[in-house]
């Protein structure tokens, strides 16, 4: 069945770690708008140039430029067999903007997991991945302006989706094995046909 979700948490929680597990283990196609980026930086074109100073300094791209990003991936992966959405949306309107263009190809979000993680722990995650990685906007000032960002414009979503019943919420703070198992749990008890966690073996041999 194929499954649309949204990754959803603050930088640095863990959503391309896991994001990487379910590719590999679910056949999905990970879209992040942050490697998109990125590799637009990387490959020096327009865009590139265009959303370079904004990453540099923890802030947003515009809307326009990261729905054009995930439509342009959507067209050119149909049929995959289904999408994480990974550091997208990150506002409002790219929510409502991915609804639409789910809609218009007769799909929807099917799932939003957020990985819950505190501030403080997640600040010193970062510092980890910026001497491994290098990334310029994972500077520790950097990095809190960025998390200011998704308090004030991506935290909003959460009500937007809880509103839809699509959301749940997993521990962002534990192993990266048990993160994994909890949102293995969330998809496939959503993929159950009444919602129901899947039955153990004396249950299913005994029909209890
Ligand atoms: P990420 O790797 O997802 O943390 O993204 C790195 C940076 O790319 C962010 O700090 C933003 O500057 C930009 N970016 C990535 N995704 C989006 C998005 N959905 N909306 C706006 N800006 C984004």
């Amino acid at each position: 069945m194929a499954i649309n979700l949204v990754l959803f948490g603050p930088p640095a929680a863990g959503k391309g770690t896991q994001a990487k597990r379910l590719v590999a283990e679910r056949g999905l196609v990970q879209l992040s708008t942050g490697d998109m980026l990125r590799a637009a930086i990387k490959a020096g074109s327009e865009l590139g140039q265009k959303v370079e100073g904004i990453i540099k300094a923890g802030d947003l791209v515009s809307d326009e430029i990261v729905i054009a990003l995930i439509e342009e991936q959507l067209d050119a992966q149909k049929g995959a067999t289904g999408f994480i959405f990974d550091g997208f949306p990150r506002t409002v309107a790219q929510a409502e903007a991915l609804d639409l263009t789910l809609k218009s190809r007769s799909e929807s979000v099917d799932s939003v997991i957020r990985l819950k993680v505190e501030d403080d722990a997640i600040m010193g995650r970062i510092e980890k991945r910026f001497e491994e990685q290098g990334r310029k906007d994972d500077n520790p000032e950097t990095f809190k302006h960025r998390l200011d960002t998704y308090n004030k414009q991506t935290a909003p979503l959460l009500p937007y989706y809880s509103a839809q019943g699509k959301l749940s919420e997993v521990d962002g703070m534990a192993g990266i094995e048990t993160v994994a198992a909890s949102i293995a749990e969330v998809l496939d008890r959503q993929a159950s046909p009444k919602g129901e966690p899947k039955k153990g073996f004396f249950a299913r041999l005994f029909g209890r």
